[in-house]
């Protein structure tokens, strides 16, 4: 269905109630001593609410009501079928307040208002309904042991679950962690991201209103360093999963092993590479590279922010690429013909607008885009895109997590590859070729969680998402995903 158009956005907003406290044991609380943070508009630099920030102490009423719901059963021991029916409720729900949630959404981070209503919406809303419909299809195991015994494997769940998460696509990755999560029967405490706390604090209210017993999903927004350090350090949390850069999963990590060696699971950066051979649909490999970089302002941690082009076609490419993007409207995110809002907030854009100098300084030509100025204090970035890359410049090598594309040419195959894995990331890379073999060659030598064939950045509830190298571990979607909220339980009987 088609996002509605502007005047109606701005009607909602004038009638948007936006949720602004903690969510805990099935109540909106504010933070224990009253502390909070501003939410910000970034596209307009307009101050939404101020929202609950969370510390220790509510870390602590979070963990506690979290394991009491846990022990009392009413979600944890539930009939799978039971839990199936009340997330499929949720999902329903969320449906039905599509456009508050998509709008929570645009203002909170800046990203495209069809963006946010055609895909994180319906995204987020179909994960939950997706995981409700695996639970009462998950059968234990028995083992083929010896005839005088019987050695049966089950699933239980883990318990207490942490999840921390970025701000990109903050209710589809919310939605990643919690409905496989909450299917498996743990209790869950979520600690959005700073910059984007609201709809995963309407989700709370949502999740209460189809059936989620109390305690069993809290919601803390606050800061990392005290909120999520709290949770990571957190002797009663039995999991903890993390969406975010490589330099906090790190953390998260070495809090694991000053604590109570929790389980860990990261979903981390990524420098992503696009594969572009001589022999591909070129019309179609530039049209698509565009998307696969400025989709979301390239606010997305599996973008193709390495577009690796066969250098008797790299002028031909660049002019399809260049026109293709030269069409996208960068602008008012509540507007439904907007393509690239703005992004997260000024600093980060300032960030990025740092890395264009930086290319610029270490001798990439600009091929499309604007000289970074000083002056500019603004959330937006122009798509931008750099040739004459070497693979060792900085915007080759560091994720800059912004519509920066960097363009290197490669001679053959093994060229192509050498360069695609010299990377610490290792999260998806794209392929364009038409020789069946090469893209299977080519594909098992890739170091990367998903390789995506004459397409970007294919992705879908039913497959494995996660990376390779400092990309993290762990995987989110598909059937896979049960495996962090789930651990075997063999029990044997003596026939
Ligand atoms: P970030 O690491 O700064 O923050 C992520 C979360 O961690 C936030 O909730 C934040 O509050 C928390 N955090 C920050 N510092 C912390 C600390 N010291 N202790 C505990 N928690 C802390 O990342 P970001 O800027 O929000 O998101 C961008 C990053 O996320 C990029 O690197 C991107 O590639 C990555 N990302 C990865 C995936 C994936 O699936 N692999 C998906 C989306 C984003």
């Amino acid at each position: 269905m088609a996002a509605p158009d502007l005047s109606y956005w701005h009607k909602l907003r004038s009638q948007l109630t936006i949720p602004h406290e903690a969510f805990i044991d099935g109540r909106s609380v504010s933070a224990g001593d009253g502390q909070t943070l501003t939410s910000w508009n970034p596209a307009t630099a307009e101050r939404l609410v101020e929202v609950a920030a969370c510390g220790e102490e509510d870390v602590e009423t979070a963990v506690a009501a979290a394991r009491r719901s846990f022990e009392a059963g009413d979600w944890s021991r539930a009939a799978p079928a039971e839990r199936k029916a009340v997330l499929q409720r949720l999902s329903a729900l969320m449906m039905e307040h599509r456009e508050e949630l998509a709008l929570l959404e645009t203002l909170d981070t800046g990203k495209p208002i069809r963006d946010a209503y055609e895909l994180d919406i319906p995204g987020a809303a179909g994960c939950f309904g997706w995981y409700a419909e695996t639970i009462d299809k998950l059968y234990g195991e028995v083992a083929p042991t010896d005839r005088d015994n019987l050695a049966i494997i089950t699933r239980e769940p883990v318990g207490v679950v942490a999840a921390v998460i970025p701000w990109n696509f903050p209710l589809d990755i919310t939605a990643w962690k919690l409905a496989p999560a909450l299917a498996a029967g743990n209790s869950v405490i979520l600690k959005p991201a700073e910059q984007s706390p609201l709809t995963a604090l309407r989700l709370a209210q949502l999740a209460k209103e189809a059936g989620i017993p109390d305690g069993v999903f809290n919601v803390l927004p606050g800061l990392g360093h005290i909120t999520g350090q709290a949770l990571g350090l957190h002797a009663g949390v039995d999991c903890l999963t993390f969406t975010g850069s490589t330099a906090t999963g790190k953390r998260f990590l070495e809090y694991s092993s000053r604590s109570n060696m929790k389980q860990i699971w990261l979903e981390c950066g990524g420098k992503s590479p696009n594969l572009v051979f001589a022999d591909c649909d070129l019309d179609a490999a530039a049209k698509t590279a565009v998307q696969g970089i400025y989709f979301n302002q390239g606010e997305v941690c599996s973008a193709n922010s390495r577009i690796l082009v066969q250098r008797d076609i790299k002028d031909a490419f660049v002019e399809r690429f260049v026109e293709a993007a030269s069409r996208l409207k960068v602008g008012d995110p509540l507007d439904p013909t907007t393509d690239v809002g703005s992004l997260i907030d000024a600093d980060h854009a300032g960030k990025v607008r740092g890395y264009i100098s930086l290319g610029l300084e270490e001798g990439a030509r600009m091929a499309m885009g604007e000289m970074p100025s000083k002056e500019d204090k603004s959330a937006f970035v122009s798509p931008t895109l750099f040739e004459n890359v070497t693979p060792s410049m900085t915007i080759a090598q560091e994720e800059i997590f912004g519509p920066v594309a960097a363009l290197i040419e490669f001679a053959d195959e093994d060229e192509a590859v050498a360069i695609a894995n010299d990377s610490i990331y290792g999260l998806a890379a794209s392929v364009w070729t038409r020789d069946l073999s090469r893209a299977h060659r080519v594909s098992r030598r890739l170091q990367a969680g998903t390789v995506s064939v004459n397409t970007v950045d294919a992705i879908d509830f039913t497959t494995p998402f996660g990376g390779y190298k400092q990309s993290g571990f762990g995987r989110d979607l598909s059937l896979h995903a049960l495996d962090k909220f789930t651990q075997l339980k063999t029990t044997w009987i003596r026939l």
